[in-house]
């Protein structure tokens, strides 16, 4: 990855974009297109297709159709597994042209885009590829006079709707073991992060996909995304997004035909620094990095900072130097370590929530305004804010951009109702050099994921998932394979 030819591809012109279905680019039903602004500098990049709920049910009647015909579902696995590594390679050859594409919608700084969205999509394609021909069902252990077979048959069509912040990286954790286990699939992106999904879409054709099998259908949430949610035909939705849509989203499976919902939401996940932490200068670096990567938008973000309050005053003054730090700027540059905010509208609302724990008595320790306006982009300064308290907005609400919240505790039992007095449970953190309290504190903490000593580390063969407001169900790994498949059991009296 060299400067130049970012550069060079950073200003290649972006045709306007159409649907991706039934293996071909296709134009809204009523020709409607919406912009794309590029959050790097505020300017139009392209336009793309401003779906309809008639574009909707023509993506999904050709995912059934395929789906029925069998021309994916029942072609042989050995087949089906070559087409999902030779979309693998496509995408690790051309990794950095598809990351800087969706660098210019989504605001992501490259080094991370090339390696959480581009390769990150290729491995994901190239881990689901490889399962097809190795998970198959069961012979259950009954008696002698009859045979129980425990099938793995895919669920038809699944519909597929993702948010803006890594929209590669979360649409191949839902495409791909869709795909590997048989289904046909309609993905609706986020209206302003559509293209590199829209180029996975064509590269999958190239790579041998029939036709019909996967469809993108670009557009607004509250008439695509409803529309696919809606849809009579659709049988299983996997969702990544907000807590505000997941429950739009169980509204239209029961007023329609009660489809599965799969939510992967939002967190305000507590990152816990005991003073017994092995190392408290890695504990401060990490915990800045926790919730200043990719500005804040990142869903398992450290955005809660409990610190025990022998070591609080010291602590926050270190995650502050690490915040002053970060070299934020345009997210093209490879001397940029944090991008930009996602939209003008993100940007508000991150400054918004700022003002609003200051008047509730939280200190702005550094950040706390918009910065680089002179380019025309979105970007906002590491913030962090001392003194919030646990009724506040600020602690218990997702403000999803690069705003630390910090609150000390006494020990570990306050520790623990801190960590769990939100709705969400998403991820958490714990600094502790005690072993048994490290365990305790996994136990006790309401959250998918538990780090402890680091934050934010895993990969694509650990799980993702929420509790409670956080959603259900499990991205990634083997596991996520259970969200596309039925177990269909035969009982055969011999
Ligand atoms: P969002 O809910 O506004 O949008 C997500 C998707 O839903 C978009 O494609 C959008 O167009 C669509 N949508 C919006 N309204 C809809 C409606 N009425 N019907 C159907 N679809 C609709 O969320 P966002 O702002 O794009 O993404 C940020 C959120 O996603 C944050 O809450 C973040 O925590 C969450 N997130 C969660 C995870 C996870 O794995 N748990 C990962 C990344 C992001």
């Amino acid at each position: 990855m060299d400067q130049a030819t970012i550069d060079r591809l950073r200003v290649e012109d972006i045709p306007i974009q159409g649907h991706f279905i039934n293996g071909s680019s296709q134009a809204a039903a009523d020709g409607g297109l919406l912009d794309v602004v590029s959050p790097i500098d505020g300017t139009l990049l392209t336009r793309i297709a401003d779906g309809t709920a008639e574009d909707i049910d023509r993506a999904v009647a050709n995912a059934r159709v395929a789906f029925e015909d069998g021309r994916w579902s029942r072609m042989a696995p050995s087949g089906r597994k070559k087409i999902l590594l030779k979309l693998a390679d496509l995408i690790e050859e051309r990794a950095l042209e598809i990351a800087v594409l969706g660098v210019r919608d989504n605001g992501t700084e490259i080094g991370m885009a090339l390696k959480a969205e581009a390769m990150s999509a290729a491995g994901t394609f190239r881990y689901y590829g490889e399962t097809i021909d190795k998970i198959y069902g069961d012979i259950a252990p009954t008696a002698a006079d009859v045979l129980g077979l425990v099938h793995h048959a895919p669920v038809g069509v699944v519909g597929a709707i993702v948010p803006w912040n890594f929209p590669l990286m979360i649409g191949a954790w839902k495409i791909a073991p869709a795909l590997a286990a048989g289904n046909s699939l309609v993905l609706k992106p986020a209206e302003s992060a559509s293209l590199s999904l829209l180029k996975i879409a064509a590269l999958a054709s190239e790579a041998g996909l029939p036709d019909g099998v996967f469809n993108v259908v670009t557009g607004k949430g509250s008439v695509v995304g409803e529309a696919l949610g809606l849809s009579m035909d659709v049988d299983v939705l996997a969702f990544t997004g907000s807590g505000r849509t997941g429950r739009r989203l169980l509204e239209y499976a029961a007023r329609s035909n009660l489809k599965r919902c799969y939510l992967e939401l939002g967190g305000k996940s507590p990152n816990i620094v005991f003073a017994d932490a092995p190392d408290l200068a890695q504990a401060a670096k990490v915990s800045a990095s926790a919730i200043f990567r990719n500005s804040g938008q990142v869903c398992v973000a450290g955005s809660r900072l409990l610190v025990q309050e022998d070591i609080h005053d010291d602590f926050v003054a270190e995650v502050c130097r690490h915040a002053r730090e970060n070299r934020v700027g345009d997210p093209l540059n490879l001397d940029t370590q944090v991008g930009a905010v996602h939209s003008l509208t993100e940007l508000e609302a991150n400054l918004k929530f700022v003002r609003a724990a200051e008047t509730e008595g939280a200190e702005c320790r550094i950040g706390g305004q918009r910065i680089l306006t002179e380019t025309g982009g979105y970007y906002m300064a590491p913030t962090v804010m001392t003194g919030v308290k646990s009724a506040d907005n600020l602690f218990q609400k997702e403000v999803f951009g690069p705003v630390l919240a910090v609150t000390p505790f006494k020990d570990e039992a306050d520790a623990v109702a801190l960590a769990n007095a939100t709705v969400y449970g998403l991820s958490a953190g714990v600094w502790t050099s005690n072993l048994s309290k490290a365990h305790r504190m996994i136990a006790a903490i309401r959250s998918g994921v538990v780090h402890v000593n680091t934050y934010g580390g895993a990969d694509l063969t650990v799980p993702l998932g929420g509790v409670k407001q956080s959603g259900n169900g499990h991205d990634k790994s083997l596991h996520a394979l259970e969200k596309y498949i039925d177990l269909k059991t035969a009982w055969i009296q011999l």
